[in-house]
């Protein structure tokens, strides 16, 4: 006997009360959960919604436009990788610039790095700057460093503007391609980006998830071979609170000095980082290990 077939099961209710399910077109038919404990901010910026929450597991989470942006335990996966990757494959950094990221994370990353001298920071909303100041400290810790200009205005507009090869290193922190980080997937913002490169620079930015946004990445493969005539290559890394559990990163260097993103030649110096607590996940075999490729996702990306 198999019962009856016409009734749901309990189990299919679609939203549980008490939970957290993250839906979004960009990921159709399928939504992470997490269970709330308290809601600890609700609010609506110029640009999205924002709320943060305690979770019974994933510690405090921020969530902008009902998709999760970050949470307190698996953060550093992230912020760890989209930094390190490329400041760790380049020799003397110095001057890095971060679009997006308001949280402070990436900041306090670039700020492992004793040869970085400046860091420019250019995020759209001072929201999500002020709300992670307030319930994420030891993220936010990134805005403690003397090195940081925050500017509060669209990474677009503020590319289009910075002095061409003044950067060493760019970082685009982005939420996903729907709302206020749409125009940072696009061809003319990798254009911008490039010409703001010196020579031999690195550009690491949000790639999406192999599993769901192929499509997205076949795009940003295609437009980044044309506009950097240095290296290009695709990374990942595994964040279990993002759709599909896995995100990318689109890892490019301009003509001129040669960046072999591959086999990292810029350690980080864990003594001269102490105030910013021990890295957790980034480590030079994880940084080597972060462009092996699935075969489904090689063969689209190597003939791109
Ligand atoms: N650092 C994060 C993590 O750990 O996963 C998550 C991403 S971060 C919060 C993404 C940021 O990009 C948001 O704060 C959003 O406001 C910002 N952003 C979106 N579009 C932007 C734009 N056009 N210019 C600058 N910042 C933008």
């Amino acid at each position: 006997e198999n019962g009856d077939q016409t009734k749901e099961p309990a189990c299919f209710s679609t939203v549980i009360p008490g939970w957290f399910s993250e839906m979004s077109p960009m990921w159709p038919g399928e939504a992470h959960s997490l269970k709330v404990e308290k809601v600890l901010f609700q609010g609506k910026s110029d640009y999205q919604d924002v709320i943060v929450f305690q979770s019974a597991t994933y510690g405090k989470v921020l969530v902008l436009d009902g998709v999760i942006q970050l949470t307190e335990r698996d953060e550093c996966a992230y912020q760890e990788m989209i930094t390190h990757l490329p400041l760790c494959s380049i020799p003397n950094p110095k001057k890095v610039l971060v679009i997006g990221g308001g949280d402070g994370g990436v900041l306090r990353e670039v700020a492992r790095h004793p040869t970085v001298e400046h860091i420019d920071m250019c995020e759209i909303d001072k929201m999500v700057v002020d709300v992670s100041k307030q319930f994420f400290p030891d993220v936010a810790i990134g805005y403690e460093d003397p090195r940081v200009n925050l500017v509060i205005g669209d990474g677009v507009a503020f590319l289009k503007n910075a002095a061409e090869g003044s950067y060493d290193a760019v970082i685009v922190d982005s939420s996903d391609p729907i709302g206020p980080a749409k125009e940072l997937f696009e061809k003319p913002f990798f254009q911008s980006v490039a010409r703001a490169l010196r020579p031999g620079g690195v550009v690491c930015t949000q790639a999406e998830s192999l599993w769901l946004h192929m499509d997205i990445i076949e795009d940003i493969v295609s437009n980044c071979r044309e506009i950097f005539k240095g290296s290009v290559n695709y990374a990942w890394t595994s964040v279990p609170t993002y759709p599909s559990g896995v995100i990318g990163f689109m890892l490019c260097s301009t003509e001129g000095p040669e960046v072999d993103f591959k086999h990292p030649l810029n350690p980080i110096d864990e003594s001269s980082s102490k105030s910013n607590g021990p890295l957790k996940f980034y480590n030079a075999e994880i940084h080597s290990a972060a462009f092996c490729l699935p075969s489904f996702a090689k063969k689209v990306i190597e003939s791109k």
